[in-house]
């Protein structure tokens, strides 16, 4: 059967976000192999089909739109491993690969516990957490590139920094990865911790995507917009979180208009205010590629 009678047609993007937001797709598929991955992207490429690749959408903000043309979801998942070395699909939780790694005293990914995103997505962010990053431990990682074949390059090929990586430009998408992680006998006691700070202080069973915005060079976006006293500011159906306020939150019946205001209201008090200048960390994802999102 080939992978193109698998496609789904007008399906929800709210349901694929944790901000519970979006219009439809008008198309979409889940790709559970590398091999499936490697057809759908020869497959997009020989019709022309525009497409967006995600994992757990804990970073994506969908148009109330939807997205005019293939979202596909990656869900490769497994883990092996050996001896400290860590080979995972990139449609693993990182959330419980931490935890996971931790309860067996392997240390470098504690921090993943609680980010609730996919490990490709966390390899496409460089998602961190609590001084530590994705791409600490990671020794390669596995892609698709855009002529439908795997490759698998080393980190050292590879750029990452503060919440990005090389896989922002061009269209890879990111199939597995590879970690080598370090015996450490404090590693769950570690993880817990990180867990149970993260639950306190973070508004994690309501609909959000994470920190909004990337924290300023040497700074906190959250203490500079609770300064600002934005704590609890509303927009239709968005709110800044009143427990950390580098979140929104959506309180039921937000759409992706309401949270894009917010976020200007909340830019421009900071730059007014302080001088500083807030870049959204969130992806907003445009109902078609190449055109301009407000933001
Ligand atoms: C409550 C909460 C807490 C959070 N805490 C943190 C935190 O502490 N630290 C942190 O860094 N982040 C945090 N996040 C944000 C988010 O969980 C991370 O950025 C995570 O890494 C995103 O992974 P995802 O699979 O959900 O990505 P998605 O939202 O699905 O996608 C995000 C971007 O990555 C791209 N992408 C995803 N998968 C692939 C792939 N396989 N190949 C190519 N491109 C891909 C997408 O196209 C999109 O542009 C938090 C989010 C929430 C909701």
């Amino acid at each position: 059967m080939s992978i193109e009678t698998r496609i789904e047609y007008s399906k929800s993007l709210k349901v694929l976000s944790t901000f519970g937001i979006g219009g439809d797709a008008r198309q979409f598929i889940t790709i559970h192999t590398i091999e499936e991955m490697g057809e759908i992207r020869k497959y997009v490429s020989k019709e022309k089909i525009p497409f967006w690749v995600i994992g757990k959408g804990s970073n994506s903000l969908f148009d109330d739109r939807g997205f005019d043309g293939l979202v596909i979801l990656n869900k490769i998942d497994f883990i092996e491993f050996d001896k400290g070395k860590l080979h995972v699909g990139a449609g693993t939780s990182f959330s419980l690969l931490g935890a996971k790694m931790a309860r067996k005293g392997w240390g470098g990914l504690e921090f993943a516990s609680g980010i609730p995103g996919s490990v490709g997505g966390a390899i496409y962010m460089n998602a961190g957490a609590n001084g530590m990053e994705t791409c600490d431990h990671l020794s390669a990682v596995g892609f698709i590139d855009e002529a439908g074949n795997f490759i698998e390059k080393k980190k050292m090929d590879l750029a990452f920094s503060y919440r990005t990586s090389s896989f922002h430009e061009g269209d890879k998408m990111i199939v597995s990865g590879r970690f080598e992680l370090e015996k450490r006998e404090e590693a769950r006691e570690k993880q817990l911790k990180i867990i149970e700070y993260r639950t306190a202080t973070q508004p994690y069973g309501e609909k959000s995507a994470g920190c909004i915005f990337r924290n300023p060079q040497g700074g906190s976006a959250g203490a500079l917009i609770e300064a600002c006293g934005l704590k609890g500011k509303k927009i239709g159906g968005a709110e800044v979180s009143t427990l950390h306020a580098n979140f929104i939150v959506n309180r039921g019946d937000a759409t992706a208009q309401d949270v894009l205001e917010l976020a200007t209201v909340i830019r421009e008090t900071i730059r007014e205010k302080t001088g500083t200048e807030l870049e959204m960390e969130v992806h907003k994802i445009p109902f078609r590629l190449g055109e301009h999102v407000p933001s």
